[in-house]
């Protein structure tokens, strides 16, 4: 066919696109007369312009419906975008009022513009009227980091798939980020193969890809022959990759955005294994939102749960008990934690609503870890009846579980340790050792992990003895900078390996926020020594994990600080909280420090948590360790750390206060604690 025999064909085709753009000109004549009726309703009532949520809902709406017509969600966020802009504007005109409401968002994501994240985020943003700068990085903490430092407002993570699931790395991120979340959004992923101009299926060799993409769209990639995939980073990235190698015979998987932005042919579109492929993104800030009376919310959580049969069902009944929906229940496992799992809930119901308030009240009492990451309006849930005006009795407890640290007006300073909080006693399970359960639970070991015999011999005492902890020092908090300051993570591996070998848990001081993780991914038990007892970064970093904490009172510490000190603790999330009297300064100095034991009923009185004695760093001298300590077995303490050396004369710290083994072997005896089968071979 001649060029001239074309020529009618495509002026056919073009007066039909003159015909369509009329009557599309028409209809947004038609949708103007519309939008000023709706100007002069709402001057009637007066009603205010911009319905944010009405907005959203639409722009929404015209994306699903574009996409049933195989139209791309970029370019229907951005057309109703200037439509429902301009409706505002008209509107505004007609009722004289002035002053557009379009305000600026930064959106830090994973990815490049073109990604699936980068279009959400227009979606999600876009919709409700804001005009989106996007920040890009490479790495989702580096997204997190972006918003942490204000560099932008908000985050759009991608965190579940309907095809491949749950996207783990953004939920174990979220946990540890700080930031609380302030939304969520569906968005239908339209996986494309992409490729240069001349290239087509049957000359693919190579195909760049997203894992996740691969996931999803396997069915089709096994249709291939003779062709490559290689794993890519991420989805736009490979067509950035692929427009740059300028191959023909190289492909990418990514969306139509992505084919436009980076001049490249769509191939086959719709090649996921089900049409029905959608991603959900969070969206994660600083603050937390204000959600209006009435608008449908989510709540999403994080709790850990014992792991005795029917924890979890228990803590499930809590919520079934409280006439929350749950929506979602997704588990991962904790790090360096084999026996025990997170679980991540979604509920309908916000913070702030009584009912939700209850359960999250009976519930942090229950769990051993509970952090709230936030409550945002959720649009695939339905309106819920209006509630009634009560205030909620427990909204400071929920504002202590929503802030990183607690602010709060009781005169005390500390609520979720508080008896008032609740009433009943918090047993801290550690392998088998209660403390606060019926029995006393003994600690023991050397002031410092000094050599692989050393811990060896102390902890073949602890176990035959019948202790249940044993106790070693790895870094060292002393006085003098030229005193011994511990063998650091060499002495915990140590420490860690003797507590295996006679099926010990171990304890152990962290000293400073950067190395709460390590010494956590080998103590079962993390201790915060006296000198660190108002390190309040420290405090929060332990309060981030899912270790028991044993908290020493400060030498200088009233029993209030010292319960405010582990409100930072818990109110980071971290339920297992063990106190420690260790005596404190007074202008005695017969004494180390001065035991107070009536710390013990008083801390008893005070908190629900666990309270336990170390004599041996109040006393300071080995002689009144064992009187002490049946003194604090004697006032109802939960537990006792003494300090053993199978050689105290040479230990390379606290030897005078240190028991010798067969001292410690006679304590407990006169504790009245049996001592373990001698079981030989360890
Ligand atoms: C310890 O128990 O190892 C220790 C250093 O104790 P304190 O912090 O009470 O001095
Ligand atoms: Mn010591």
């Amino acid at each position: 066919m001649t060029d001239s025999q074309n020529q009618p064909d495509i002026n056919r085709l073009r007066n039909d696109i003159d015909h369509v753009d009329s009557e599309i000109v028409k209809l947004l004549a038609e949708r103007k007369g519309l939008s000023l009726r709706i100007a002069h309703e709402k001057g009637r009532v007066d009603r205010p312009f911009r319905d944010q949520n009405r907005e959203e809902d639409l722009i929404a709406k015209r994306v699903m419906s574009g996409q049933d017509h195989d139209l791309d969600a970029g370019l229907i966020i951005q057309v109703w975008r200037a439509i429902v802009n301009d409706s505002v504007r008209v509107q505004q005109e007609a009722l004289g009022r002035s002053g557009t409401e379009t305000t600026g968002v930064t959106v830090a994501i994973q990815g490049i513009e073109g990604s699936y994240s980068y279009l959400a985020s227009q979606l999600y943003f876009g919709a409700k009227g804001s005009e989106v700068s996007i920040v890009t990085s490479p790495t989702f903490s580096e997204a997190i980091e972006t918003v942490r430092t204000g560099r932008a407002d908000a985050t759009v993570l991608p965190i579940e798939n309907t095809t491949s699931g749950a996207i783990t790395e953004v939920y174990d991120l979220l946990l540890d980020s700080g930031l609380h979340l302030t939304g969520d959004i569906k968005f239908k992923i339209r996986h494309c193969l992409l490729g240069l101009e001349g290239a087509s299926i049957a000359n693919m060799r190579k195909i760049y890809c997203h894992p996740q993409a691969v996931a999803q769209c396997s069915e089709f990639l096994a249709t291939l022959e003779d062709c490559e995939i290689v794993h890519f980073s991420d989805t736009a990235l490979s067509g950035k990759r692929i427009k740059d190698l300028n191959d023909p015979s190289v492909g990418a998987i990514a969306s139509e955005e992505a084919a436009r932005l980076f001049d490249l042919r769509v191939i086959t579109s719709a090649i996921a294994n089900r049409d029905e492929n959608y991603t959900r993104f969070v969206v994660a800030a600083t603050e937390p939102i204000e959600i209006p009376e009435g608008v449908p919310a989510k709540t999403s959580i994080v709790m850990a749960v014992g792991n005795h049969p029917g924890a979890l069902m228990d803590a499930l009944a809590i919520f079934s008990d409280g006439d929350i929906n749950l929506v979602k229940l997704e588990s991962r496992p904790i790090p360096n934690n084999p026996r025990e799992e997170l679980f991540y809930v979604d509920f309908e119901g916000k913070v702030g609503e009584s009912s939700v308030d209850m359960v999250l009240g009976t519930l942090v009492r229950e769990a051993r870890f509970l952090k709230v990451l936030g409550s945002y309006p959720s649009r695939d849930l339905r309106p819920k009846p209006k509630p009634r005006k009560t205030e909620s009795k427990l909204s400071k407890v929920r504002e202590a579980l929503v802030e990183p640290s607690p602010t709060t007006d009781d005169a005390k300073g500390y609520r979720l340790g508080s008896r008032g909080h609740k009433s009943t006693s918090t047993v801290v399970e550690v392998a088998g050792a209660r403390f606060g359960g019926d029995d006393l639970v003994m600690i023991a070991g050397p002031c410092a992990v000094e050599s692989w015999d050393q811990i060896v011999a102390t902890a073949r005492a602890v176990r035959d003895a019948g202790g249940s902890v044993l106790r070693g020092g790895c870094f060292k908090p002393r006085t003098s900078p030229y005193s011994f300051q511990g063998l650091g993570l060499e002495g915990l591996d140590m420490l860690a390996e003797a507590g295996k070998i006679f099926g010990l848990p171990v304890v152990t001081e962290v000293l400073s926020p950067g190395d709460v993780d390590d010494v956590a991914k080998k103590a079962d038990i993390l201790q915060i020594g006296t000198r660190n007892m108002q390190n309040f970064s420290l405090l929060a970093a332990v309060g981030r994990t899912h270790r028991p904490v044993l908290l020493k009172r400060g030498m200088s510490s009233s029993l209030d600080e010292l319960l405010q000190a582990a409100e930072y603790i818990l109110a980071e999330g971290n339920q297992q909280v063990i106190l420690c009297e260790r005596g404190i300064r007074t202008f005695e100095n017969s004494t180390r420090n001065t035991l107070d034991l009536s710390a013990v009923p008083v801390l008893k009185s005070r908190t629900h948590l666990p309270v336990v004695v170390d004599p041996s760093h109040a006393a300071g001298k080995r002689e009144l360790v064992p009187p002490l300590a049946l003194a604090a077995e004697a006032i109802g303490a939960h537990g006792i750390m003494v300090e053993i050396h199978p050689d105290p004369d040479t230990a390379l710290s606290d030897g005078p206060q240190s028991l010798h083994l067969d001292q410690f072997e006679e304590l407990m005896v006169a504790l009245g604690i049996p001592p373990a089968g001698r079981v030989s071979g360890a």
